[in-house]
């Protein structure tokens, strides 16, 4: 509690003030000193912010700041004993009841509220509405006093919602019997349908509304095409990241698959879904939350109640059922305000079967709306506007695109005129006589001899295999940009006919053009530059292992310790004294207290190993050297450069060892990673001109004679070097010297 702190603290003379001593923050978020304020007079308040806005403080502020005891409802017993972690990680009082609780450790509750030891309490709808709890709450009311009802995930009360529970509708009641304590409800849904409701159903004496921005910059978004090379994208994805992170699949099987899967690749994954006990269910999260495993494989079951700030990625591997869980979804990622990455893994394959699935729904209406929300979602797939733009049209927020911060807008799609394939795939229909769906059109074009062109006579067409320099995949896309551009229609019965329109003819009698966006995903990847110095992530990795160990020992997930951004700081700034420490961005005055020592001598600890002092923070990784081959590389891009070839995070960390004079084995042991994954870091790095020596790796005589062979047989393949050179060096050094030839050292010059 406070009563260590020194008197000036304990009166802080301005929001900020308060802001810094009890939760460590400089600043406020957008809308948050705004409600602080509205809140500290006593107005209802009714709150929508994405998840991560910052809605907690909105209420926890406030109830430090008022006298007597905040009552937080709140659905999620997962989230509740979180929070109350937090709290108490920052030094304030506050407790929960739940049916997680013995009698014993209730009646202890119980006792610290009455004597006026807890702020704020966190209570499960069910708890604080039934009869027995009722006396209990009146004496509180008289005796300390309510000075609030901070109502969590309030979008419960609502039928309209994507989560309705029918006993936050008796939460009104909470009105009728204390009619002067305001009540603050906090959502994170947007739309104004259960805006309403939720104002009605909870019976809000006129409301100050604050409706924050849904846009979350701090996220990237982008999609990729789904197909046979999608695993290794993951893998990039995942241990490029650096962080937790989350995927989603449709199915428990594909969660199964894919969890064991990653395992397979040494990643710690772990699954997730409804076909597994609680009790594992609860471990695997808890493992997850505690940073002892890295990945969660999950359906969607999994996040609602997870307030994990820190995930750093979240990847829908199968399609998301609608927009807004797409949104929300992905929104698990990032919530502390760091960079994240949410990635959809897009095929027309999974179309199909979420289509089957709409198919089966009994009632007509219920399946046109699940339709137009697939629609949405394709729109959004396919889009090659800026992904905000179309997320946040979603929710009737404007946005004007260039977020700098999606791969539409980083890495804008080439169009290609496709009106001539267009005329094709039209007239095709056309002369089909509008009758058919897309496959069997594209069977058609590509000259397919199945039955059912054998059926219909349709190899006589004069459209028959004028198609089969486009693949099949190629195809599709066409169609789909037709119908998406209103170039062609689809009847809505269920079969899917193509059926021409006026358009469809502007573009056959070549009044119209057809543009149709490629996707280049790889370039994506590769050109994915980090700006972080290595060895700035060197002391972040040990930051982060000694928060860790103390995590451990306090039964804690590491994040209530200290935010990832608070530790990039750290690692940033270097702070050598505790009076620098408690100026970070995230240190409260309780947090130097209790962990200033420990990280302090850490940071000093390395500063000494590393021969550097505070001063060189935020350096790059060192001065560039010359790539072993007798200094015939020397002239390179200095690191950290704009250029688009910049390594990863993870390949720094590999090029950072080696320059320590590691061994690729001893760096793969020493990063717990495949000796192959740290081939490749090293094929990379070399192939970007990072500072590899390279006679570190391969001897000087057989790089010769792995040059000598390139030169003869070429760098296409590897098999034909290995063979020229009657199986003498192995694949690796092929490998490594290759990558150096291609990083732009012609061999023919030696
Ligand atoms: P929400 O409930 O809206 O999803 P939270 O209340 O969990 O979001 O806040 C998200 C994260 O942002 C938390 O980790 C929280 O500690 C952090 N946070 C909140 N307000 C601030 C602030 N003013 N400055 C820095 N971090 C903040
Ligand atoms: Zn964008």
């Amino acid at each position: 509690m406070s009563a260590n702190l020194p008197p000036a603290a304990r009166e802080p003379s301005s929001l900020e003030q308060a802001l810094k001593q009890f939760f460590g923050y400089d600043s406020f978020r957008p809308g948050q000193r705004q409600i602080v304020e509205d809140a500290l007079h006593n107005r209802d308040l009714l709150i929508v912010m994405p998840t991560g806005g910052g809605k907690s403080l909105c209420f926890q502020l406030p109830a430090l700041l008022k006298p007597g005891l905040t009552v937080v409802v709140s659905p999620l017993i997962a989230l509740m004993q979180d929070q109350v972690e937090a709290l108490r990680n920052n030094g304030i009082g506050a407790s929960f009841l739940n049916s997680t609780l013995s009698w014993q450790a209730e009646l202890r509750v119980k006792e610290a509220i009455l004597n006026g030891r807890v702020k704020l309490l966190y209570v499960a709808p069910e708890r604080l509405l039934s009869e027995k709890f009722q006396p209990f709450l009146e004496q509180v009311d008289s005796e300390i006093g309510i000075n609030a009802f901070a109502i969590d995930e309030c979008h419960c009360v609502s039928e309209w919602g994507h989560d309705f529970r029918p006993e936050y509708r008796q939460l009104q009641t909470l009105r009728r019997r204390y009619p002067k304590v305001p009540v603050m409800a906090l959502t994170a849904t947007a739309t104004a349908r259960v805006r309403t409701d939720i104002t009605q159903q909870l019976a809000l004496r006129q409301p100050v509304t604050h409706v924050a921005s849904f846009n979350r910059p701090n996220l990237y978004y982008e999609v990729r095409p789904k197909h046979r090379q999608s695993y290794s994208e993951l893998l990039q994805i995942v241990r490029s990241a650096g962080g937790s992170g989350i995927v989603y699949c449709l199915s428990r099987k594909k969660v199964d698959e894919l969890a064991f899967r990653l395992q397979n690749s040494k990643i710690s994954a772990l699954p997730y879904h409804a076909g597994m006990s609680d009790e594992e269910r609860s471990v695997n999260q808890t493992r997850f939350i505690r940073d002892d495993a890295q990945v969660m494989v999950a359906t969607i079951a999994f996040g609602m109640g997870i307030n994990k700030p820190d995930v750093r990625f979240v990847v829908h591997y199968d399609l998301p059922r609608n927009l807004e869980s797409y949104y929300q979804e992905s929104g698990r990622a990032g919530r502390d305000g760091e960079p994240a990455k949410c990635t959809l893994f897009f095929s027309y394959g999974d179309l199909k079967t979420i289509e089957y699935i709409i198919d089966q729904k009994p009632d007509p209406q219920e399946q046109r709306i699940a339709r137009q929300q697939l629609r949405r979602t394709i729109d959004y797939a396919e889009g090659t506007d800026c992904r905000r733009t179309i997320q946040l049209s979603y929710f009737g927020e404007q946005f004007p695109g260039n977020c700098g911060n999606c791969d539409n807008c980083r890495y804008p799609k080439p169009v290609e005129d496709w009106t001539v394939e267009a005329q094709k795939f039209l007239s095709c229909v056309a002369r089909s006589g509008e009758r058919f769906g897309v496959t069997h059109i594209i069977d058609v074009l590509r000259g397919s001899k199945n039955q059912k062109i054998q059926q219909y006579d349709h190899q006589q067409l004069s459209t028959y295999g004028i198609g089969k320099d486009r693949s099949e995949d190629d195809w599709k896309t066409l169609a789909r940009t037709l119908l998406h551009q209103g170039l062609l229609d689809e009847t809505s019965d269920g079969y899917r006919v193509l059926k021409l329109n006026e358009r469809s003819w502007e573009v056959m009698r070549k009044q119209r053009t057809v543009f149709v966006a490629r996707t280049v995903t790889e370039t994506a990847t590769r050109t994915e530059r980090s700006l972080r110095s290595a060895e700035v992530e060197m002391l972040f990795d040990r930051l982060r292992a000694l928060r860790k160990e103390i995590a451990d020992e306090q039964s804690v997930p590491p994040y209530v310790v200290f935010h990832d951004s608070t530790l990039r700081l750290m690692a940033q700034q270097r702070p050598q004294t505790l009076d620098e420490f408690g100026q970070l961005n995230g240190v409260g005055h309780y947090k130097v207290a209790q962990y200033g020592e420990r990280f302090v001598a850490e940071i000093r600890a390395h500063c000494q190993e590393q021969g550097s002092a505070a001063a060189v923070a935020g350096a790059s990784a060192g001065p560039a050297r010359s790539a072993g081959r007798g200094g015939a590389n020397s002239a390179r891009p200095e690191l950290g450069g704009e250029g688009e070839n910049f390594p990863s995070h993870t390949q720094q960390l590999t090029l950072e060892l080696l320059r320590k004079g590691c061994s690729p084995a001893e760096i793969a042991q020493k990063r717990q990673l495949s000796p192959n994954t740290i081939l490749e870091h090293l094929t990379q790095l070399i192939e970007m001109n990072q500072p590899v020596d390279l006679n570190q790796l391969v001897p000087s005589e057989r790089q010769e004679v792995i040059l000598q062979a390139i030169e003869t047989v070429g760098a296409d393949s590897l098999k034909p070097i290995f063979e020229y050179l009657g199986e003498s060096c192995s694949y690796d050094e092929i490998k490594l010297v290759r990558a150096w030839v291609r990083s732009g050292n012609d061999p023919l010059g030696f």
